[in-house]
């Protein structure tokens, strides 16, 4: 299975740094301009959580959305706009587009990518669940449009749980790509059979256990909040354990004045928005002291700027097109990933 050659991380580190940050007036200004285009072009801007706040802020204040990617896709889907412009990574960009290929879909970039993409290509995936045809493939939204092609089901990991449980509940056997450490986890939570891609989110990966147990003895009131694309030591350390939004959600409930936090550091702007009075603080990523030093921000979802916002939508370049052979085949594990939370939120809706 592939392996992420280390100059692709490097190309990206060097991508995503700014030139020199904006003044002020610099960024009240492409915020301004980048709203008027979007009301110009009849255009919502759709952003993830691990963007840039500013960009986060401005996608609220104009009416688009911030959103895990399981939302992105659903709001992408449901809004009326004619152009989606999706800030975040390129398979999100590819989703958007596969759920509704009437539409333009811009991104800032087309450079930024993910590390489980880039780990799971289709050709070597494809020849392993031909070894295993007898399984079911479940994929990750994190995957290119050829792989969700050759996949049954995609999840995102705010439903991942619950579709492979109902899965299992069918009596089938998995396989599972491309996040390892998420894929275990479910394993582990499900007693699911899963035969597991050994792909790892360079972000996650980076959590360190020992260090995050030194961090909890210096800050005994916090309670800890992880993704599950960390390392097993890192989630056993965890209060909450949960896709962005619900770690968002563990944030607001749990009763703790501190988080320490174990996934893109994106995610503090909409956790201090809805808890202005709790602290997070960065799980750390290195090193043997209790401070974070490392970056816990995925270089990929900082390529999405400002200016690059605005020139996108200006010369309308960075336009996410989808091989129209893979579309159908793409778009019947998404559908059927939207379908089944639609089906759990109303039974939900139901219960309550
Ligand atoms: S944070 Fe990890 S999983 Fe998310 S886009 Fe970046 S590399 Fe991919």
């Amino acid at each position: 299975m592939s392996q992420i050659p280390e100059r692709i991380l490097v190309q990206a580190h060097l991508a995503a740094k700014q030139p020199k940050p904006l003044t002020p007036e610099q960024e009240a200004s492409l915020r301004a301009e980048i709203a008027a285009e979007l009301k110009k072009q009849d255009a919502v801007l759709v952003a993830h959580y691990y963007c840039d706040p500013v960009l986060q802020a401005l996608a609220e204040e104009t009416g688009g959305c911030v959103a895990d990617s399981l939302e992105m896709a659903r709001f992408g889907s449901q809004h009326p706009a004619s152009t989606l412009l999706v800030a975040g990574v390129k398979f999100m960009g590819e989703t958007a587009k596969i759920l509704n290929p009437e539409k333009r879909v811009l991104m800032p970039t087309l450079e930024a990518t993910c590390s489980l993409d880039l780990g799971c290509p289709v050709e070597e995936f494809a020849a392993f669940c031909d070894q295993h045809p007898e399984r079911t493939v479940v994929v990750y939204a994190n995957t290119s449009a050829a792989v969700k092609a050759r996949a049954d089901w995609v999840v995102t990991s705010s439903c991942a749980l619950e579709i492979v449980e109902s899965l299992m509940d069918n009596g089938e056997k998995l396989i599972w790509a491309p996040d390892q450490h998420l894929g275990r986890y479910i394993q582990r939570e499900t007693g699911a059979d899963m035969l597991l891609w050994d792909g790892a989110c360079i972000v996650h990966e980076e959590f360190k256990a020992k260090q995050l147990a030194d961090m909890k003895v210096l800050y005994p009131e916090a309670a800890v909040l992880v993704h599950p694309e960390s390392p097993e030591a890192v989630i056993e350390l965890a209060d909450a354990v949960g896709s962005t939004s619900q770690l968002i959600k563990a944030a607001q409930t749990l009763p703790n004045p501190t988080f320490i936090v174990a996934t893109d550091r994106g995610i503090f702007y909409k956790m201090q928005q809805l808890c202005p009075d709790k602290e997070f603080i960065e799980a750390p990523t290195a090193g043997s002291g209790a401070t974070c030093r490392s970056c816990a921000h995925c270089p990929w979802m900082a390529m999405n700027t400002l200016e690059r916002t605005l020139h996108t939508l200006r010369e309308g370049s960075n336009e996410i097109l989808v091989d129209s052979a893979l579309v159908p085949r793409a778009v019947k594990p998404l559908k059927r990933m939207l379908d089944f939370t639609q089906a759990a939120r109303l039974r939900l809706a139901g219960n309550a």
